[in-house]
């Protein structure tokens, strides 16, 4: 995902966690065409971004008008257009992949639970049911009956973002949030989790 103007970055939206919006809107734009104008209880900031297959998404934090939000998305063509053709190379190349390289979904599957099962043991770390799913929006999530389900496409991620995946949903075991105890968490089972947090969503493309 490219974003712009996202101040105070939100760890939980970037792994796509579902964000709630109340109100949403769409204007056309003659040079980029539908934006996603969205009012998000968690954005801090009008913040824009250009999203794989969904396109350009401006949220909107709680006292900030609808209106302004227009006039932003407005001043902003240029950036949009901008990501949009990146976007568009990007979203090229993963539609190529999943033609030509399709998944193994049995194999795939059992790499991934072995994979937790390492890490949970090795960690100390217990978990209640693993499904493993192919979803469009995230990477992978935590109940709160700590069941855990992990996507199929991480299969297609270098080694350690698979890992930090894993490890991710596993500390969410203990820590519910992303708060600052659970990236220290994080932080002391793999090292600079905000940064393979960052290296994880460039790969967000992947997710379809
Ligand atoms: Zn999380």
């Amino acid at each position: 995902m490219f974003s712009r103007r996202l101040k105070k970055p939100d760890i939980a939206e970037r792994l796509g966690d579902d964000v709630v919006g109340e109100q949403a809107k769409t204007i056309e734009l003659k040079s980029v065409g539908t934006v996603l104008i969205e009012r998000s209880r968690r954005a801090k900031h009008l913040s824009l971004s250009v999203r794989p297959f969904k396109g350009a998404r401006v949220a909107v934090p709680v006292g900030i008008s609808f209106a302004n939000a227009e006039m932003f998305v407005r001043s902003k063509t240029d950036w949009i257009k901008k990501h949009l053709n990146k976007m568009a190379i990007l979203e090229q190349e993963a539609r190529v992949l999943s033609e030509n390289k399709p998944i193994h979904r049995a194999s795939a599957k059992k790499h991934l639970i072995d994979r937790l099962n390492y890490l949970s043991q090795a960690h100390g770390f217990e978990y209640n049911r693993v499904f493993i799913k192919s979803q469009k929006t995230r990477w992978g999530s935590c109940s709160g009956n700590n069941n855990i389900n992990l996507n199929i496409n991480l299969i297609r991620l270098p080694e350690e973002l698979i890992d930090y995946t894993i490890l991710h949903e596993l500390v969410h075991t203990r820590v519910k949030n992303h708060s600052q105890r659970f990236w220290d968490q994080m932080d002391k089972l793999i090292g600079d989790s905000k940064k393979l947090d960052r290296r994880l969503s460039a790969y967000r493309v992947y997710l379809i």
